[in-house]
């Protein structure tokens, strides 16, 4: 049972929190920066709680509001310079993973001037000034994650920054997600269950982190039926988020491994939402474990007797047709293969070939 465990964002979950614990942001400092997408959080009652929070603290604070999804460093650079003009002494991350993965890398910049998109990777080890994320998805978890996914277009990927950017608070009000609708509600979900699965069959894996999976798995026994059904109704919002925030607990322990990895270029050149890109591998990810006790483990909490029938309730979720060649699959492997950390994760021995194989059952089905 030896284990390290860390989880350093202060974390309020409920309606209303923003407003309830307004004076969070005025104990923070005295001019924020809010970093967020063009739209949703303008319509979903986030971006006025927010403003509203900070009006009546006297928190002054300026909008950056150009994250695209899957931000580029090209933005990032250009929010943290909004940032350091005015003097902001905070980020506050409104939106998906997109805007509170920006609001990161953006507090990492504007607290060290001589960073750049073209330094950033071989920077070493640098602090930010402190982040406030507000989540209108569930989604990534960034919210209580380290992690800051960004669009590198020099390198034609996505990556992770590098840095460790835990949210100083994460607010977590379902009421912003209501109006999400089915297809990012479905992708976002997606993105969640593979966390929880990515972080449970993971070699960092502990007896601390598997509470939070093994819980994970508990809310997205009734998730899933009611994502099939389209029943989505308040508790099942506030169920999704909770477990999003469980998963993004977890995978803040343990990291990733082989469908988040594979992902990526999915996401780069195909153009996939980045849930649905780790879904589409997961079944067949799940399918080359030679060891399956974990996995039956998991199925168990699901509620399910077998990999089928999660299959089944995948394949009801997921509809999407993928134009891809076998050397694009040669390339996407090569390159993933040589990323180690995301294979040391996983629990077991894979060659190039298997991850071939992986990406060949998944993507050339039909
Ligand atoms: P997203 O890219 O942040 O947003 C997707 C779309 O949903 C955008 O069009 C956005 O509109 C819209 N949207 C967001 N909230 C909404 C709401 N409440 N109602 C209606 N529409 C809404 O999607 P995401 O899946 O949450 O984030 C994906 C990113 O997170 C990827 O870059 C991924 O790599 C990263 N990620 C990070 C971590 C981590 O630990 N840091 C983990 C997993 C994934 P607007 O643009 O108008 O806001
Ligand atoms: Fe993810």
């Amino acid at each position: 049972m030896e284990f390290k465990f860390t989880m350093p964002t202060e974390i309020y979950f409920g309606e209303e929190v923003i407003l309830k614990n307004k004076e969070v942001f005025s104990a923070i400092g005295k001019k924020a920066l809010i970093v967020t997408g063009r739209n949703s959080a303008k319509k979903n009652g986030s971006y006025d709680d927010v403003k509203t929070a900070l009006t009546t603290t006297g928190v002054e604070h300026i909008l950056f509001d150009e994250v695209e999804e899957n931000p580029s460093l090209e933005t990032i650079e250009k929010g943290s310079y909004i940032g350091k003009i005015n003097n902001v002494d905070f980020v506050i991350g409104i939106g998906g993973g997109s805007p509170m993965d920006a609001a990161k890398a953006v507090a990492v910049f504007i607290k060290n001037p001589d960073v750049n998109k073209e330094n950033i990777f071989s920077s070493g080890k640098l602090e930010s000034i402190p982040v406030v994320a507000v989540a209108t998805t569930s989604g990534t978890g960034s919210e209580v994650t380290q992690y800051s996914i960004v669009t590198s277009i020099k390198e034609k990927t996505k990556k992770n920054l590098g840095q460790s950017i835990f949210p100083k608070v994460a607010f977590l009000d379902s009421r912003y997600t209501y109006d999400l609708p089915y297809d990012i509600t479905v992708n976002t979900a997606i993105d969640a269950f593979t966390h929880l699965v990515e972080g449970y069959l993971n070699t960092n894996s502990t007896y601390m982190s598997d509470i939070y999976g093994e819980k994970g798995f508990e809310l997205f026994k009734y998730c899933f039926e009611r994502l099939v059904n389209k029943e989505l109704t308040v508790e099942f919002r506030n169920k999704v988020m909770m477990a999003s925030a469980l998963a993004g607990i977890q995978i803040a322990q343990n990291g990733t491994s082989l469908p988040h990895g594979m992902g990526y270029p999915l996401t780069y050149f195909k153009g996939l939402p980045h849930g649905l890109a780790n879904g589409v591998l997961t079944m067949e990810y799940l399918k080359s474990f030679k060891d399956k006790t974990k996995i039956e483990r998991m199925l168990n909490i699901l509620g399910f007797s077998n990999l089928e029938e999660l299959e089944s309730i995948f394949n009801r979720l997921i509809d999407v047709k993928i134009e891809i060649t076998e050397d694009e699959i040669n390339e996407y492997s090569k390159n993933f293969f040589a990323n180690k950390k995301k294979l040391e994760n996983h629990t077991e021995e894979v060659s190039l070939e298997d991850i071939i194989n992986i990406y060949r059952k998944s993507l050339l089905k039909n």
